[in-house]
């Protein structure tokens, strides 16, 4: 274990000291759950604390992966180190191909400031819920001042991104449907901040308008954040500046108002509680369908040889319940 504990440490010097090879290997080790990550996150843990985290969600289409890099863009000109985490909760497959396709970021690919990285739940135990977290606490603790979580998913994805980041997005855009009805279910309240991209396009102005329309039916506190709207277009960069500028300031309320601080608990309790589900399971034997001492019980209820309670007690140990 003690091999374990110093590659670790040096691994992550070499990523705090700019390596971007031994950051890559950080990032892909959290991913894929190595033995060595319980050594590698207690050698992230002293650094972390730094970055913003902003999540961005928004149906498929609607401008993520191009927001993103726009916004990239305006934060590297600001010289700000910007790290970006593309996450697939609903994909077992690796992301790699997906990375080049969906986040146009190719003028990125060079600059040491940059790093991308799409991230896909494969299948074991936790999955994203575990590993999302760490690997941003990693790329916090390599010295990157802005992590973008964007995920590829819909729906519940959009909500569990929402207790990643420090800043919520969401994006909307004209021509997707009914974009507010379709952005409705649940996420409209998480958002700290909408863009309405594809301002290019016609109809753009009808979304901001239905927006105002739908914020103006919710009451805020006084001293409270309310979501600001901004007009965008990710491929021109029109609306990148403001949306940047709109980012510190929502960054300075959470300060300010002392919810960052609550945000982040919330976050490292949601972190805690994944990962002991997750070895409580490990240890109950409840692994992935295929792989489990489950499927023998989940046979017998099936079959109605015996209820679900009997059998939740066997797995746990429990004997004569009553
Ligand atoms: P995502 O699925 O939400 O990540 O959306 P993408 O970023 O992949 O964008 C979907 C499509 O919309 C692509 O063809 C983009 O080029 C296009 N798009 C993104 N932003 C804009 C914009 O501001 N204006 C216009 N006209 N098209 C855009």
């Amino acid at each position: 274990m003690a091999d374990a504990e110093s590659g670790a440490v040096a691994l992550v010097a070499a990523a705090r000291a700019g390596d971007a090879r031994a950051l890559a290997r950080l990032v892909s080790q959290v991913e894929n759950g190595s033995p060595a990550l319980r050594a590698i996150m207690r050698a992230v843990a002293p650094y972390v604390g730094h970055a913003r985290v902003i999540g961005l969600t928004g149906a498929p289409g609607v401008g993520k992966s191009t927001v993103t890099g726009a916004l990239v863009r305006v934060l590297r000109a600001a010289g700000r180190r910007v790290g970006v985490l593309a996450v697939d909760p609903t994909s077992p497959f690796s992301g790699g191909a997906l990375l080049g396709d969906r986040i146009r970021m190719q003028d990125h690919a060079t600059d040491a400031g940059v790093f991308i990285r799409s991230m896909a739940s494969r299948g074991h135990l936790g999955g994203l819920s575990v590993t999302a977290p760490q690997a941003l606490r990693v790329l916090d603790a390599a010295g990157f001042d802005v992590l973008c979580i964007e995920t590829v998913g819909v729906g519940q994805a959009e909500v569990e991104i929402a207790g990643l980041a420090d800043s919520t997005l969401v994006i909307l855009a004209p021509g997707m449907g009914d974009s507010i009805q379709t952005a409705k279910a649940g996420v409209l309240e998480i958002a700290d901040l909408f863009v309405v991209n594809k301002s290019d396009r016609p109809g753009a102005q009808d979304v901001v308008r239905d927006l105002r329309g739908m914020l103006a039916m919710g009451s805020w506190p006084a001293g409270g954040w309310k979501p600001p709207i901004v007009l965008a277009s990710a491929t021109s960069g029109d609306g990148i500046d403001e949306l940047a500028e709109r980012l510190d300031r929502h960054h300075a309320w959470l300060s300010e108002s002392g919810e960052l601080g609550r945000r982040r608990l919330a976050r490292a309790r949601d972190e805690i509680s994944a990962i002991a589900t997750a070895e409580l399971r490990r240890q109950l034997g409840i692994g992935l369908p295929g792989e489990s001492g489950l499927d023998e019980l989940a046979g017998q209820v099936a079959a109605g040889k015996l209820d679900a309670y009997s059998a939740a007690d066997e797995l746990l140990g429990v004997r004569d319940r009553g």
